[in-house]
């Protein structure tokens, strides 16, 4: 059994997607990694997902290794 990935995007500092399962938008916490199924079917995620952060991508970040 493979656990998916959703890229959310970051709405009042909570990631939130459209489950492509349920067809429902779920709001999850700040914080990127694995959650519990906010599906009212548990049987759309019996190990839930992973939330990632969309617009991380856009940062940009340069380190200076001198
Ligand atoms: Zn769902």
């Amino acid at each position: 059994m493979t656990i998916p990935t959703y890229e959310c995007d970051k709405v009042n500092n909570k990631l939130t997607f459209h489950c492509p399962l349920c067809m429902k938008v779920h709001t999850h916490g700040s914080e990127e990694g694995h959650r519990i199924s906010h599906c009212n079917n548990s049987d759309y995620h019996p190990n839930g997902y992973f939330l990632k952060n969309k617009g991380k991508q856009n940062e940009i970040k340069i380190s200076l290794d001198s």
